[in-house]
């Protein structure tokens, strides 16, 4: 068990605070403020008043994409943080990217996803995108994150799909998505 569900688990028990935490791992509060972030997230804990608790499950259910309306899955989840404390929750890279023209920039704090292969945390804005290509684990024309330009270009090569920045990846989506719609319209 790593340190993240060990976490999870001793808040079940009781535990509530930071501190508490840092204690009982002999590990300083700034790593343990790293995992509760990390935690917070993912969608698992929310804090209230200083106190960290364990997100229940009708809250998770309630974290359906603002723009398709999908469950979301926390994998592959991308999330506006806007100023104030909202969210903006998104299943995928797909529905982020669209997201992107209908919320008020400058309230956006911060964007993110994960990396899709190591599914690690990044920074939405300095990622590079994957965006079109044969495979959907999501949404319709894919988008997928990667942290490592290189990543990108070699998953890319295998699955096809347009290899951008952010600002790019907005407007490819946009593009496909408005062709997209043209053949549906023809159908
Ligand atoms: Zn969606
Ligand atoms: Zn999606």
């Amino acid at each position: 068990m790593n340190r993240k569900e060990e976490i999870l688990r001793l808040i079940e028990e009781g535990y509530s605070t930071a501190k508490e935490l840092a204690r009982y791992f002999n590990v300083s509060l700034m790593t343990i403020y790293r995992d509760l972030r990390e935690l917070e997230e993912e969608g698992k804990i929310v804090r209230r008043h200083g106190n960290v608790e364990l997100r229940r499950e009708e809250e998770l259910r309630e974290n359906v994409c603002a723009v398709c309306g999908k469950e979301i899955d926390l994998r592959l989840a991308f999330i506006y943080m806007l100023r104030g404390g909202k969210k903006v929750h998104t299943c995928c890279a797909h529905c982020g990217l669209i997201a992107y023209k209908n919320i008020n920039r400058e309230s956006v704090e911060m964007a993110i996803t994960r990396d899709f292969i190591t599914c690690n945390p990044v920074n939405a804005f300095a990622s590079t995108y994957v965006v079109g290509g044969v495979t959907t684990p999501c949404c319709k024309p894919p988008a997928f994150v990667f942290a490592e330009k290189e990543d990108a270009e070699r998953f890319a090569k295998g699955f096809g799909g347009y290899v951008l920045g952010f600002g790019d990846a907005v407007a490819k989506m946009e593009e496909l998505m408005r062709m997209g719609q043209r053949v549906d319209i023809s159908l």
